[in-house]
């Protein structure tokens, strides 16, 4: 009778891969992002939301730069910033088979969106709920 260990290491696997590969990729450079996944789940991304979501080092602030929203913030409250041209995506390349990579039109490229983050992402009802269960 010792078979707890067994349990256990079944526990700890949850899923597989499938969750986190796409099986088809459709790229609006106006709209944004649609992944249908693997395991039958799609995912819909707006321009803002991916932008606002890069994962560089640049805009996650570290390396101990200015986080983009708050550099965000303070540009709206600056009268003279009337003029923003609208967000949009200039091209966007895969990495590899785990990420894409995004050129938008202010210029920056240097986030490169895996697949795995994609999906944590996930900005679905669905999702919503299973992240806010997990908290
Ligand atoms: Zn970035
Ligand atoms: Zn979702």
């Amino acid at each position: 009778m010792s078979s707890g260990s067994e349990a256990a290491r079944a526990g700890s696997a949850p899923g597989g891969l499938l969750e986190s590969e796409p099986e088809h990729i459709a790229l609006s450079k106006s709209k944004g992002l649609k992944i249908d996944w693997k395991d039958r789940h799609t995912s819909e991304y707006g321009l803002q939301e991916l932008r606002d979501a890069c994962p560089c080092a640049s805009c996650t602030g570290a390396h101990g730069t200015t986080p983009l929203r708050d550099v965000r913030e303070r540009a709206q409250a600056d009268p003279f910033q009337l003029y923003k041209p609208a967000l949009k995506i200039e091209s966007a390349q895969p990495v590899g088979h785990y990420a894409i990579q995004i050129n938008w039109n202010d210029g920056h490229n240097s986030g490169i969106y895996s697949f795995e983050y994609l999906r944590q992402i996930c900005s679905c009802p669905d999702c919503r709920r299973r992240r806010a269960r997990s908290v």
